[in-house]
Formats: structure tokens, C-alpha cells, sequence
């Protein structure tokens, strides 16, 4: 039976790669597509809509639905508009869910998706980050899959294919180190967001290529590597690693280390989503080992990127601290691409969000409930903006 897939987030620099292996692997011919959601770049999602024959294309935008219907004319595809129409959008059944939503906005659509107990494809580190306990628990009731999508943690996942997870030791993911590896502070302080969103190995959305400058994305990634795979902090590192051709690497009691290799191609990871439990072939680039050299690796600069420190502060706190961690995030970045904070004023920014948080609501001994994390969320977006307003009046 021909295969169902909804792509959530399809306009993206995820959900592109997702097209690009479902046109390959014979588009419409090969799998059913329910579902396409987009945002602002309607004339992509329409198209997408088409090359595909979706049942139903979703624009999170409501203003932007008229134009959706234009787009779509004559094709017999359904339009939709808002946050509550991509979340019915996950309420028709597909049996490969792409969750690639940039944000918090992420969570409720892979959510709903779950409740159909097939497997979700997860992109969104942002739902495991904000509310991963209820995710995992969403999936075991419903007997749904979660395969994850960001390469690190895909990494893992391959590294730990048929091994007990009682025998591992270490996870160790790797950084590229962004475009800012090598910056001093004061020239960080300056920082721009075209310098930022440069990254010199990933082609990436601009939100997470940002992210990788301030390694807020490994922070993220931290996390998500505590939620998923369940192993404590103190078994988690990152390691900076320039050529991003080793993903992670999993340590096992008998001090042997596992490592994946792989080009910086993210259809490696979403092709592995794909087709698992099988390997398919993929259209991505072999490794020339003997081209590539060297490898190198270095220790994290914790003073440069304090966003490492803060992941390990959320790692220990868990309960909210996640939630409001990434809607801390979320807002100082909002405000950086504004130009509204300096790029080092967005770790001081979530610092003291999740200072303020704590002392006003106890983010680790919180109740973890969807409603929980929605209204965490929403304070801390509150509270965030209110503390940036301070921090640029203290200039
Ligand atoms: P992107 O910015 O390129 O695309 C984001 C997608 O989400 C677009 O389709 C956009 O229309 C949609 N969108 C934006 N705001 C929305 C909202 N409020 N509601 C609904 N839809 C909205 O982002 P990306 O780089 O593709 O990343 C997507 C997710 O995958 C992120 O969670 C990111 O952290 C993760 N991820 C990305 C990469 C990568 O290489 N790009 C790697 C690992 C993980
Ligand atoms: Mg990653």
C-alpha cells in the first residue's frame, strides 16, 4: 500500500529536503501526500501543493489565505490558514509525519500527530526541548515512533542501533563552532546578523543558522539529547569539531567510542527517517576521507558561548525550565535580527529570564501538562521582552 506523508513546515530549508527525497523517490507516484504547511512563501507552498497532489495546503498566516485559495485554483487541493488549521491539518491520519515548524509554534501540530500512532519525523528540536517528557509519553500511548531529524542526534540514534543503552557511557555531540569559532568577545559583542547567519558548513533556515553563531543550537541540542535518549547530563558533552563531518559519537562502558560520519547534508538524517528501518540509498555526497585530511576537535569556550552553560543549568532544572529557556530564545533572537540587542545580550537576556522565572513560578518542581508549557511559554515571551526593554535602557 502506497505510503502517507504529511510535511510540516514544507516551505523551509528541512522541508525542502523532504520534498527533494519524495520527488525523487517518484513524488505522488511513490507516496500519498495529506498534508503541506508553509507561512509567508505561499507561492512555494502552493506549488509544493501541486507537485505533490496534497489533500490540503495550511498557511500559519490567516491574512495570507486568499491568496493560498488563488494559488490553488482548479487543483481540487483544500486551503487552510492559522495555528489551529495547521493543528487539524495533524489530525488526518499520515503514516510519516515531517515535523520541521521552526519554534514553540512546532509542539501542538506533533502533538496531534502522534495521537494516530505512526511515526513522526522529528526536525522541531524546540518540542523536545519545551515539553519532551510529554511528547515521549503522548508516543508510548499511542504506540508512535519519534525517529529524530537533526543530525546529531540521528547520529546517535545510528550509533546505538542494536547495542543496550545500559552499556553506554558518554554521548558526545559535535559543533562546528558557527561562523564565530575563533571570535574574540569584544568582536562578538559587535557582531552582525548577516555575520551571523553566515555559517560556514550548513545551509540552514536563518533562525538556527544564527543559533549555530551563538550556539544557542547547541544548547538546544543538549537538551534534546537529555530529553530523547533519556541519559543524565553529566553523560552528555558537545565537543567543537570545524569540518562537521563527525556528527556524535557514543562512548560504551568498554571504552570503545562509536562515531558517525557523514557530509553536512540533511537529507542523510531526513532520508534515514524515511526509510527506517531500512537504508535506502541517498542522494548525498561520499566522503573522501583521504580529501578531507584532517579532523579536528576542541573543548567548547563556555565564557564566548554561555549558552552551553545555561543548557546545562535547563539539563539539571528540567520540569519548565526547557519551555522557558526556548521562549527566552526565541524572543532574544526576535530581537537581535530587529537590532535591538547586541549579539551577546542574548545569553544575558535568557539568563535572566530564567533567574526571573524561577523565583517567580519554580520552574523545576512545575507540573508538565501541555497547558503548563503553553503558559510558560507565554510568560516568558512577556517577561523576556520586558527585560530587553531594561537591558537597552542600561546601555
Ligand atoms: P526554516 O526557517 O527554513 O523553515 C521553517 C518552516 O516553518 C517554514 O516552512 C515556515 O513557513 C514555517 N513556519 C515559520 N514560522 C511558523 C509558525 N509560527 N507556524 C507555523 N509554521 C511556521 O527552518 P529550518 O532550518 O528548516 O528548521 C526547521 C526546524 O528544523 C527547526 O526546528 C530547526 O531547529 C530544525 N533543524 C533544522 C536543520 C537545518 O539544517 N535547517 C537541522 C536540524 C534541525
Ligand atoms: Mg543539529
Amino acid at each position: 500500500m502506497t505510503r502517507s506523508i504529511s510535511i510540516f513546515g514544507a516551505t523551509g530549508s528541512i522541508g525542502e529536503s523532504t520534498f527533494d527525497l519524495i520527488q525523487r523517490a517518484g513524488g505522488p507516484g511513490a507516496y500519498r501526500t495529506v498534508a503541506v504547511t508553509g507561512a509567508a512563501n505561499i507561492a512555494r507552498l502552493a506549488e509544493m501543493a501541486r507537485a505533490l497532489r496534497a489533500e490540503v495546503a495550511v498557511t500559519a498566516d490567516p491574512a495570507r489565505l486568499g491568496a493560498l485559495r488563488e494559488a490553488l485554483a482548479g487543483s481540487g487541493i483544500e486551503a487552510a490558514a492559522g495555528p489551529e488549521a495547521i493543528a487539524e491539518a495533524a489530525d488526518r491520519p499520515a503514516d510519516w509525519t515531517m515535523s520541521a515548524i521552526v519554534g514553540a509554534a512546532g509542539l501542538v501540530p506533533g502533538l496531534r500527530a502522534l495521537r494516530h500512532g505512526r511515526t513522526l519525523a522529528l526536525a522541531n528540536k524546540e518540542s523536545l526541548v519545551t515539553a519532551g517528557p510529554l511528547l515521549l509519553a503522548t508516543a508510548k500511548a499511542h504506540g508512535a515512533t519519534i525517529l529524530p531529524v537533526d543530525s546529531e542526534h540521528s547520529a546517535v540514534f545510528q550509533a546505538l542501533t542494536g547495542e543496550e543503552t545500559a552499556a553506554v557511557e558518554r554521548v558526545i555531540i559535535t559543533a562546528s563552532g558557527g561562523p564565530f569559532r575563533d571570535w574574540p568577545l569584544e568582536r562578538l559583542a559587535k557582531a552582525t546578523v548577516a555575520e551571523a547567519k553566515a555559517h560556514p558548513n550548513w545551509s540552514m533556515g536563518s533562525r538556527i543558522s544564527i543559533d549555530s553563531a551563538s550556539m544557542f543550537n547547541k544548547a538546544l541540542e543538549l537538551i534534546e539529547t537529555r530529553e530523547y535518549f533519556g541519559f543524565a547530563p553529566d553523560m552528555i558533552e558537545a565537543v567543537v569539531h570545524p569540518q562537521s563531518i563527525v556528527h556524535a559519537l557514543v562512548g560504551f562502558r568498554d571504552g570503545a567510542i562509536m562515531a558517525h560520519l557523514g557530509p553536512a547534508d540533511m537529507r542523510h538524517a531526513i532520508g534515514f527517517a524515511l526509510n527506517w528501518p531500512d537504508r535506502k540509498s541517498l542522494p548525498v555526497a561520499r566522503l573522501d576521507l583521504a580529501q578531507i585530511a584532517n579532523l579536528s576537535f576542541q573543548a567548547p569556550d563556555i565564557e564566548r558561548f554561555p549558552a552551553l552553560r545555561l543548557a546545562r543549568e535547563v539539563m539539571r532544572t528540567r520540569g519548565l525550565a526547557g519551555a522557558a529557556f526556548n521562549a527566552a530564545k526565541e524572543i532574544a533572537l526576535d530581537q537581535f535580527m530587529a537590532g535591538r540587542l547586541g549579539f551577546l545580550d542574548m545569553a544575558g537576556l535568557v539568563e535572566a529570564t530564567l533567574a526571573r522565572l524561577s523565583s517567580e513560578t519554580g520552574l523545576g518542581n512545575a507540573a508538565t501538562g501541555l497547558e503548563d508549557v503553553l503558559n510558560i511559554d507565554h510568560l516568558a515571551r512577556i517577561r523576556a521582552t520586558e527585560l530587553a526593554e531594561a537591558i537597552r535602557q542600561n546601555r
